[in-house]
């Protein structure tokens, strides 16, 4: 039987690809660094009975209109905000994702990052490379305790729990909002669940962790920035598009908040002008959420793990759809 036609919008290592194709007919884009040019995927897709695509590729309409053979794409990242799967249920195509496999290396980057935010540690690396450190002072550098602080989990789900694991080991108060209660979290964790705006006012570190969604888009407003204390961090390592940055920006200067950490952006990758890059007070990394050699490798066998699942006529193993 002829195998499936898979086409994959990165460069993936060959140590990974090689077992798989003895199931899957694979191509790939040449390219490990830059995204597939959006014509080519629209020519490759054409053909194809499979894709493997990153978060940066439009899986949309468009996309399935190119794709008549196209049966399941495999989306390398838990969030699928860059899939309409409506669209892909209409057209009959298979989505999957790839959770748990990343949830603790996101956790330690998030815990990381408000570690980062709360120390300065930029902000110190910085003011040694450029010759700054000429005299030990009192309030030198002096950050936020992160110890027996409050940490406020928007999107109490498996990452927020793991963040809330390491938040443990610190002495940390844990509060959480989802929609709906985690009576899991509250036991393993000892989380209290609070309505959002208790959660902005109560929190020392406010914590994105939701899906982009429509409930969500710029869920960090003006607003919601200027419920918090003034000393509050707050980190965001869901999606960029979960806040408002011009409010951030304007929060911030107002010292409506302290400081903040970001892995994400609204419009990724961010220019070296981007505004929030000149303030200080933010540390910002370019979506690293999930990148350990380890954990990017299990994300890529778990695409193909489901692709040749599906071609086998089995159950996926992490559906969207
Ligand atoms: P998850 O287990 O589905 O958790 C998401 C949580 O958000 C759920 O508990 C959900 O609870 C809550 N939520 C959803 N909509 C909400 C809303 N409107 N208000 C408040 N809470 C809401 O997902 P996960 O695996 O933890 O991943 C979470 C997100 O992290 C992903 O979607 C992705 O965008 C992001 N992520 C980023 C990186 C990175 O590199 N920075 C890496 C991995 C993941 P309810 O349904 O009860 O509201």
């Amino acid at each position: 039987m002829e195998k499936p036609k898979i086409y994959i919008t990165r460069t993936l290592p060959d140590e990974v690809i090689e077992p798989y194709r003895n199931h899957l007919d694979i191509e790939m884009w040449a390219k490990e660094e830059e995204p597939v040019d959006r014509q080519v995927l629209l020519e490759k897709a054409e053909n194809a009975d499979g894709l493997v695509t990153m978060l940066s590729d439009d899986v949309n309409q468009t996309l399935f209109e190119h794709a008549e053979n196209l049966k399941i794409v495999a989306n390398m990242a838990v969030g699928y905000d860059n899939v309409e799967v409506d669209a892909a249920s209409d057209n009959q195509v298979k989505i999957t994702n790839t959770p748990d496999v990343l949830t603790d290396t996101t956790a330690d980057l998030t815990f990381s990052l408000l570690m980062a935010t709360a120390r300065r540690l930029l902000e110190a690396n910085d003011y040694i490379k450029t010759g700054a450190w000429e005299h030990w002072s009192p309030l030198l550098l002096a950050g936020s305790d992160i110890h027996h602080k409050t940490i406020g989990i928007v999107g109490m789900g498996r990452i927020g729990e793991a963040v809330a694991k390491r938040a443990l080991g610190f002495d940390m108060n844990v509060i959480y909002h989802n929609r709906s209660r985690k009576p899991e979290a509250e036991e393993k964790v000892g989380a209290v669940f609070v309505e959002f705006e208790d959660l902005l006012e109560k929190a020392d570190y406010v914590v994105c962790l939701t899906p982009l969604t429509e409930e969500t888009r710029h869920m960090f407003n003006y607003e919601a920035f200027r419920k918090m204390k003034s000393t509050a961090i707050f980190i965001n390592s869901s999606r960029g598009a979960t806040v408002d940055e011009t409010a951030l920006k304007k929060a911030l200067e107002n010292n409506e908040i302290t400081a903040a950490g970001l892995d994400v952006f609204e419009e990724e990758p961010i220019s070296s002008n981007h505004p929030l890059l000149q303030l200080p007070q933010v540390t910002c990394l370019p979506h690293i959420g999930s990148a350990s050699v380890e954990t990017r490798y299990k994300m890529m066998r778990l695409c193909l793990d489901n692709l040749v699942e599906f071609f086998k006529d089995k159950p996926v193993i992490t559906p969207v759809n």
